[in-house]
């Protein structure tokens, strides 16, 4: 395949995979934005790394990937290697490499960001990861020996997943029990298809269920079964229960018609896409309260939330064909929580962004019908860092809507069933956990002998946003690989 050209990245422009042309997407295509290079591209690219010696990408990848050496696997053209190098670290590449913000992560690390552009690492990692399983490359667990020992994991999230494929390759039985019927968590309810076709969470269910992890689906611990009998079953638990109490913003009129929650909005509007007729009726697990969508068509649509959440709802409100779409976030551009590239993709479907805005109050009589906001200035940090938006005196106005989607973000809401077990809680609702290093470093704990992601019961581990706060698939899929491994050395030594 013959030695890598150094200076491939000057005659080679980073380039990502063509996307979907915009008057579809405007005009309602869910598809896939990107689609995946073909191979001389997919080589053309990964053969752009420099290999600088000093792999910041990888650093900063939460996950450690091995990004150079699988990226020069994939410029010699051997994908299922490279498949093989990217699942030692990664239990779901092909998911990190479609919605990973990787302009924060790998990519905002890459040495020739200094003026040549970022090596398409997220773009690499699917293609490579695409074709093998499509070429029906699957993990090799031949010389995996069976212990005998079985863990429940409760939640099929990206932390949930990725324990259980770290569980296997360790000869463990892990059974995954959800209350839904489908595997991903947020990954399927949440994040719609134009970031994550739902046919690449079926694919993984296929490859898990090939490593030999059992699911249990339809099923809510805590209603269906109890952590008692789950304790009583398996040898340890691992609870990867995501985070779903949505941030109250508390704004006056917030229960007028057509003032949407995000999640429910998106989830709803999933299962329509996806051909569910019923879904209008049907109840949402996990929320009380059921919301009928309203139609889109035509309507002045304001999204509060410079998170992705909130880049979500204006790109699948701009699929649902409304005639005009804002976002409206208190910070300025540069501090919005969302990916670059999201934000660019929304501004090209035609989503107004008005910054520096925080909203007072949602106005109408029955129905919402604007959001008076005030503009904003950044002040001093708070106490996490970021600088605080502070109200500009009498600039206040009205932003004309006729439907609102408040997409504050989220916090955790543990269970009450977890504290009759001995698991608690930190004074905001996430699950304690063991320190460990990499990427979670703020919680600290002064429990000598306890694992990595540990709680106070010896025999239950947590991970993801449950033991976070609402964070990033990448972060959870690590937790869940890293509370393996504290499995793994319990049970095993
Ligand atoms: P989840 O994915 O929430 O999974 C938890 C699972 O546990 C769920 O399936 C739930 O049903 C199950 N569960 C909970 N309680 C029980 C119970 N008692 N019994 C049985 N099952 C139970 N991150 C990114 O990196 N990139 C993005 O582009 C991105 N976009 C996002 C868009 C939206 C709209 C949202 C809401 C989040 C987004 N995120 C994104 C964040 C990311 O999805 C989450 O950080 C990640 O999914 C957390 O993984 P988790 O496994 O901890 O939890
Ligand atoms: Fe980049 Fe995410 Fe892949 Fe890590 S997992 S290399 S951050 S895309």
């Amino acid at each position: 395949n013959g030695s890598r050209p150094v200076f491939a990245f000057r005659e080679t422009p980073r380039q990502m995979p063509t996307r979907i042309p915009l008057e579809l997407r405007q005009g309602g295509d869910w598809g896939e934005l990107y689609g995946r290079f073909g191979e001389a591209d997919a080589k053309h690219q990964a053969g752009r790394c420099l290999d600088c010696g000093n792999p910041y990408c990888s650093w900063k990848c939460p996950l450690h990937n091995y990004i150079p050496r699988w990226l020069e696997l994939a410029r010699e053209g051997r994908i299922h290697e490279a498949a093989a190098l990217a699942h030692e670290t990664n239990p779901l590449p092909e998911v990190c490499g479609r919605v990973c913000p990787q302009d924060r992560l790998c990519e905002g690390s890459c040495t020739l960001n200094d003026g040549f552009g970022a090596v398409t690492i997220g773009a690499v990692e699917k293609y490579i990861v695409d074709r093998a399983l499509d070429e029906g490359w699957r993990p090799d667990l031949s010389r995996v020996v069976a212990t005998g020992k079985r863990v429940a994991v409760i939640g099929a999230g990206p932390a949930g997943l990725s324990c259980a494929d770290r569980l296997a390759r360790a000869g463990i039985q892990a059974v995954v029990f959800d209350r839904y019927e489908q595997i991903g968590g947020l990954l399927h309810f949440g994040i719609p298809s134009f970031k994550l076709e739902k046919s690449v969470m079926a694919q993984r269910r296929d490859v898990l269920e090939g490593m030999g992890v059992q699911f249990r689906l339809g099923v809510e611990i805590g209603r269906d079964i109890g952590l008692d009998a789950l304790l009583a079953d398996h040898d340890a638990v691992f609870l990867g229960l995501g985070s779903y109490r949505y941030t109250d913003g508390g704004l006056p009129g917030q229960d007028l018609r057509n003032v949407l929650p995000a999640l429910p909005f998106l989830v709803q509007n999933g299962r329509l896409v996806h051909g569910d007729d019923e879904a209008q009726a049907k109840p949402i697990a996990g929320w009380e309260d059921h919301i009928a969508l309203p139609d889109l068509r035509g309507r002045r649509v304001v999204v509060l939330g410079g998170g992705d959440t909130g880049m979500d709802c204006v790109r699948s409100a701009v699929r649902l064909g409304a005639a005009r779409v804002t976002c409206a976030y208190r910070r300025d551009e540069a501090n919005m929580p969302g990916s670059a590239r999201e934000v660019a993709n929304a501004r090209e479907e035609g989503v107004q962004f008005l910054f520096n805005r925080q909203p007072l109050a949602l106005l109408g009589e029955e129905t919402v019908n604007g959001v008076r906001v005030a503009e904003t200035r950044l002040g001093e940090p708070d106490v996490r860092g970021r600088q605080r938006a502070e109200i500009v005196p009498g600039s206040e106005s009205v932003l004309a809507a006729d439907v609102v989607i408040i997409a504050f973000g989220f916090q955790p809401d543990p269970p009450a069933w977890l504290s009759a077990h001995g698991v608690e809680l930190e004074d905001n609702g996430r699950i304690h956990v063991m320190q460990t290093q990499g990427c979670t470093t703020r919680r600290a704990s002064n429990t000598a002998g306890r694992l990595p992601y540990q709680t106070t019961n010896a025999r239950v581990f947590a991970g993801g946003d449950s033991v976070r706060g609402a964070d990033l698939v990448v972060t959870a899929a690590y937790e869940g690989r890293e509370a393996a491994a504290g499995i793994v050395r319990m049970l095993l030594g």
